[in-house]
């Protein structure tokens, strides 16, 4: 029998490998994209293993295979089923739609590498003979999937080995290190709606949301998104460290507050907390393993608004705090707030621990120069927690880009099942949005699949009903503007190049790469001399 572990990315490959149907929900099923983990039937499954080579990320592995921190994967398979009676394992044809014929030579540009990016070139590539020029703004592709998968969850991350493989498609032309906008230096959307036949925007969403209390922007205070940045090694995100090192004269508490339940909040909570030479063997950020090592946190307290059975987590991320080394979780869960253990105080140095605090809002973050503690409500009593790391794990918005309109209350770019409106309302012709940016920041990687896929639908039809506007420019003359416009594309070899050495420089300390921090390093690594 096979068992779906924790890395399951959800992209369903699997789904369509399997002979007998037997790993649930599909995509046509409820609870595909909010489900965290596919689950694989076990009195179904014929042990054939076709899942676990069509597995992106390796998170499928016989059972009698699975470490002790697996073995639990064992039981939430099987619960799966025992929870949805309904469903149904067994042999089903999987029925292709057919491929409508297209206008010749269409041209279309891909902003973004994210997993929505990722899903759509496949998407683009396996369904139609367009060629395809795909722009990110950092040297590296890869979106969150680089940037926000913890660096404890590695075989997320093989899901990028699969976009890879796109990005070689003789039809497929890289341009990273390239940004959209209407800054100096940047390619407007103008300029691609003009030299191309269609322009997806798979940009994500990498701004946090506010709460809106006194002490939020004291040192100290921070979001999950400028955290999780810093820890992943994206440029830029090291302005100032939001972890401050801990000195005799003013020794950190020892703990950290954590406002939300989400994953992106557990996934925070985990690396936190996490004994900092299990953290070394991954590819976090040196500047954060070195603070993370010396600054030591040893507490984490989760707040949830609400009971434990609405938190937002995912029960297979829940579950596995379990499986940290020496963390221990506790969760209180009362709505008059009784059992409230005492947070004042350091946090004690010779135990970890994670505390959930569900029916509690922060009031206010504490401190005069930076964050001292926060005052919180549970079950409508108000009491103090000592900590000086506060972070927000409310939920994304989208970045709005120049030039394109933008839907500020939701955070998201305007659009009807993915068509790009502008600010009458009307369809943009060409003009797509794609994952986070057209639907708000829900879902893991796998659900960027369908949602990207549905995209595509509708452009393959507004190509067939002749509703794009076609470019009369020639394909060199967006190389030469691209030129003009910014110093140092990098195309796939340069991609390839960085890659390289930075699973170089991760091998060299036992770790599977030491990421670049610095976009001009980058650069350097993919070739291009110094001026
Ligand atoms: P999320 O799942 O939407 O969770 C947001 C959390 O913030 C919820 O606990 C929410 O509480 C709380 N919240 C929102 N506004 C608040 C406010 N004003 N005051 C207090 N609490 C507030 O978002 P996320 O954690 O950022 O994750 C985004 C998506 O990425 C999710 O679909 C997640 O599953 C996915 N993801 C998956 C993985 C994985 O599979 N390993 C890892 C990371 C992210 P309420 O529930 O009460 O609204």
């Amino acid at each position: 029998m096979f068992v779906i572990t924790q890395s399951c990315c959800s992209d369903a490959a699997c789904v369509s490998v399997c002979p007998v149907n037997c790993i649930h929900p599909t995509p046509e099923e409820r609870g595909f994209g909010t489900s965290d983990i596919l689950h694989i039937d076990p009195e179904a499954c014929i042990d054939c293993g076709a899942c676990a080579d069509a597995c992106p990320v390796d998170a499928i592995f016989p059972a009698e295979n699975l470490g002790t921190r697996d073995k639990v994967f064992i039981e939430i398979n099987a619960d799966y089923y025992k929870n949805n009676p309904d469903v149904k394992s067994g042999w089903s044809d999987v029925v292709y739609p057919e491929i409508p014929k297209l206008p010749a030579g269409l041209r279309v540009a891909l902003v973004g590498t994210g997993p929505s990016g990722g899903y759509a070139l496949r998407t683009l590539l396996d369904r139609t003979e367009a060629s395809v020029t795909v722009i990110d703004k950092l040297p590296t592709p890869g979106g969150l999937v680089r940037a926000g998968v913890a660096p404890d969850h590695p075989g997320t991350k093989g899901v990028l080995r699969g976009f890879d493989l796109l990005y070689r498609d003789p039809r497929v032309t890289m341009a990273t290190n390239v940004e959209v906008g209407e800054g100096e230096g940047q390619i407007t959307p103008a300029e691609l709606a003009e030299h191309f036949d269609a322009v997806f925007y798979a940009v994500g969403a990498s701004e946090s949301r506010r709460l809106g209390i006194p002490g939020e922007d004291l040192p100290g205070s921070t979001s999950a998104t400028e955290l999780v940045a810093w820890y992943n090694a994206v440029p830029g995100a090291d302005a100032a460290p939001p972890i401050r090192r801990s000195t005799d004269a003013d020794p950190a508490s020892g703990r950290a507050v954590i406002v939300g339940t989400g994953n992106v909040a557990l996934d925070v909570a985990r690396i936190l907390v996490s004994p900092p030479e299990l953290l070394a063997t991954t590819d976090i950020a040196d500047r954060a393993l070195d603070i993370l090592r010396q600054q030591n946190v040893h507490e984490v307290v989760l707040l949830g608004r609400r009971d434990q059975a609405h938190a937002a987590y995912t029960s297979a991320e829940y579950r596995a705090l379990s499986t940290i080394p020496g963390v221990e979780v506790v969760v209180v869960d009362d709505a008059d707030g009784a059992g409230v253990p005492d947070l004042t105080g350091p946090a004690d140095p010779d135990n970890r621990r994670i505390v959930f605090l569900f029916h509690s809002t922060p009031d206010e973050i504490l401190g005069d120069e930076r964050v001292e503690g926060v005052t919180v409500t549970t079950g409508g009593k108000t009491h103090r927690i000592d900590a000086d790391l506060a972070v927000r794990s409310i939920g994304y918005r989208s970045v709005p880009i120049g030039g394109l309109p933008f839907d500020d209350a939701r955070g998201l770019f305007p659009n009807v099942d993915g068509r790009m409106l502008d600010d009458a309302g009307e369809i943009i012709p060409g003009s797509y949005v794609l994952g986070w940016a057209k639907r708000g920041p829900s879902g893991g990687i796998g659900a960027n699949k369908k949602c990207a896929q549905l995209t595509v639908e509708d452009f393959i039809r507004d190509a067939v009903d002749g509703k794009l506007v076609r470019t009369t420019r020639q394909p060199g003359e967006f190389t030469s503007l691209l030129r003009k416009r910014t110093r140092h594309i990098i195309g796939y070899r340069g991609i390839r190049a960085i890659d390289r050495i930075e699973r170089r420089r991760g091998s060299e300390q036992g770790r599977p790469r030491v990421k670049f921090t610095r976009v001009g390093d980058m650069v350097g690594a993919a070739g291009w001399r110094k001026r």
